[in-house]
C-alpha cells in the first residue's frame, strides 16, 4: 500500500481515528488510536509504548516484576498498512495491526515477530503452514445474577438459530467487510454457545485474522447490547470454549498431508509433524491454553483434547486427523488442545516450531488412537503412548521451562517473561472458584 493509498481509503470511510492494535503476553487485544489529522506524525512510525505492556498479566494493568522489565524504555508500534481495516461496528474508526520496533529493530518481545521467524523456519524445510482458528464463543446477557446465556438450546438446535439470527448475521456481515470469509455456523452445545468457521489462510494472515475476528464478534454483539466472550470455561456444568487449529502442510503449492503413494494415510512429513506437536504438547500448553482458566476447560468426555494421543476422526484426541469422504484424504490435522485465550501469534509459532522438530527428528506418532482414550485402562493407554496432560497452568508452564526446544524458538527474552506472567496469573487465581476467576477474565477473552 502506498502512502496515497492509505490515505485515499482512510479519507474515503471518513476516518477520525485509527487505532494501531497489538495483542499482549496476557493476550488481551489492544489499541492506541491518532487522530486522522496527525496521519503525517503516525504514517510510518505509529506511536509509542511503555516496554512495560509486555509485562503486564491479565489481573492488573502492573507490571509482573519477575519479567525484569520495569516502567523504563519505550517501544514503537508500527502501523502494518496491509491490515488497515474499517469495522463496520466502529463507524470513523480504523483499525491496524501493529509490529512492535525497538528503534529500528523488530523488538524481542514482539508477538508477531515471532510467528514471522518460525514461518522462515518452516520455509526452511519447504513449509507453508496454512490454517484457521475454529473459535467457539457465548453470546451473553446481563441478568439479575450477573450474565447470562441467551439461550438454553443444545448442540445445532435450530430454535437458536432462530433466537440469535440477526446478531449472528452481523457479525458474519462484519468480518465479510473486513475480508475475513465466514465458512460454517452452528449454535455449539452450551447454552448461548456458537460457532463460526472462517476459511483457512497462510499462518501469518491467519493469526492477524484471529485479533480482527475476536475484535468483531465482541464489538457487534455489544451494539446489539449483548456480551460474548470467548473464555474457555464460563459455567462450570456446561461446553468450554475451544478454539482448535485446524492445520495443513504446503510444499509448492501442494497439500502435503494425504500420502502420495497411499491414499487415505498421513505422508511421512505429516506424521513426524503430528509427533512433534505430541512431543511438545505440555510444554505447548503453557502458550496455547494459557490462562488458569484454560484447565476447566480440558477434561475427558468434552471433546477438548485433554489426552496427549492422535487419532482418525477421534474427538478425544489432542490431534484429530479428519477424514474426507473423497480424495485426496487427509488434507488437514486439528489441534485441539488450544483456546482462544492464547495470544494467536505465540500459539501459531510455537506449534510450527514443534511440529518441525518432529520433522527434525524424524519423530514417529506411533499407532492412531481409535477409541475414547478415557475408556482405556491404564495399560493400555501405556501401551498406546497416551498420557495425562498437564492439569494446570503451573505444570505447563514448568513443562515449557523443561522443554529447550520451545525455548530457543521463542528466544530466551520472550520465553522468560512469557513464563513470569503466566506463574504470576497463577498465583493470583490458582486458590479462586469458578465463579470469581469469570468475573475477572469475562470481559478480556
Ligand atoms: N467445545 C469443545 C472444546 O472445548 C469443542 C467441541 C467441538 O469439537 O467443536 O474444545
Ligand atoms: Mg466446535
Amino acid at each position: 500500500m502506498t502512502n496515497q493509498d492509505i490515505m485515499q481509503s482512510l479519507k474515503d470511510k471518513d476516518t477520525r481515528w485509527v487505532r494501531i492494535i497489538w495483542c499482549d503476553n496476557a493476550n488481551i487485544i489492544r489499541g492506541k488510536a491518532f487522530h486522522i489529522h496527525t496521519l503525517a506524525d503516525h504514517l510510518t512510525d505509529g506511536i509509542g509504548i511503555s516496554v512495560a505492556q509486555q509485562a503486564v498479566p491479565v489481573m492488573a494493568d502492573a507490571v509482573v516484576p519477575e519479567t525484569g522489565i520495569s516502567a523504563v524504555g519505550e517501544i514503537w508500534l508500527r502501523p502494518d498498512w496491509g491490515t488497515l481495516r474499517f469495522p463496520p461496528y466502529a463507524p470513523g474508526h480504523a483499525c491496524v495491526i501493529g509490529d512492535m520496533y525497538d528503534g529500528a529493530q523488530p523488538w524481542k518481545l514482539c508477538p508477531r515477530h515471532f510467528l514471522r521467524r518460525m514461518i522462515r523456519r518452516a520455509a526452511e524445510f519447504d513449509l507453508e503452514i496454512h490454517l484457521a482458528f475454529e473459535n467457539e464463543f457465548y453470546l451473553l446477557r446481563e441478568g439479575a445474577l450477573g450474565p447470562e446465556s441467551v439461550d438454553r438450546t443444545v448442540f445445532a438446535e435450530i430454535a437458536s438459530f432462530d433466537i440469535n439470527r440477526e446478531v449472528i448475521d452481523d457479525i458474519t456481515d462484519a468480518l465479510l467487510r473486513q475480508d475475513i470469509q465466514p465458512e460454517r455456523y452452528y449454535p455449539e452445545s452450551g447454552p448461548g454457545q456458537q460457532e463460526i468457521t472462517t476459511t483457512y489462510q497462510p499462518a501469518a494472515l491467519a493469526a492477524d485474522r484471529q485479533l480482527t475476528y475476536r475484535m468483531t464478534v465482541r464489538g457487534v454483539a455489544a451494539r446489539h447490547g449483548l456480551k460474548a466472550s470467548f473464555l474457555p470455561k464460563i459455567f462450570p456444568d456446561t461446553a468450554g470454549n475451544g478454539c482448535h487449529l485446524h492445520l495443513s502442510l504446503w510444499r509448492n503449492g501442494l497439500n502435503i498431508l494425504p500420502d502420495e503413494a497411499t491414499p487415505g494415510e498421513l505422508s511421512a512429513t505429516g506424521r513426524a509433524f503430528i509427533a512433534g506437536l505430541l512431543a511438545h504438547l505440555p510444554a505447548l500448553m503453557a502458550i496455547t491454553t494459557p490462562s488458569p482458566n484454560s484447565y476447566r476447560r480440558i477434561r475427558p468426555h468434552m471433546w477438548s483434547g485433554a489426552f496427549r494421543a492422535w487419532g482418525w476422526d477421534n474427538r478425544e484426541a489432542a490431534i484429530r486427523v479428519p477424514t474426507n469422504p473423497k480424495p485426496p484424504s487427509p488434507t488437514h490435522l486439528e489441534f485441539k488442545t488450544s483456546d482462544a485465550s492464547a495470544n494467536p501469534y505465540l500459539a501459531v509459532g510455537a506449534v510450527i516450531a514443534a511440529g518441525l522438530d518432529g520433522i527434525r527428528q524424524g519423530l514417529d506418532p506411533g499407532r492412531p488412537v481409535m477409541v475414547d482414550p478415557a475408556d482405556l485402562s491404564n495399560q493400555e493407554q501405556r501401551t498406546l503412548g497416551v498420557d495425562l496432560l498437564p492439569t494446570n497452568l503451573a505444570e505447563a508452564v514448568q513443562r515449557l521451562s523443561g522443554d529447550p526446544v520451545l525455548r530457543e524458538a521463542l528466544g530466551p527474552e520472550l520465553a522468560d517473561v512469557f513464563m513470569a506472567i503466566r506463574r504470576a496469573e497463577w498465583e493470583v487465581m490458582k486458590d479462586v472458584d469458578i465463579e470469581q476467576e469469570v468475573k475477572l477474565l469475562l470481559e478480556r477473552y
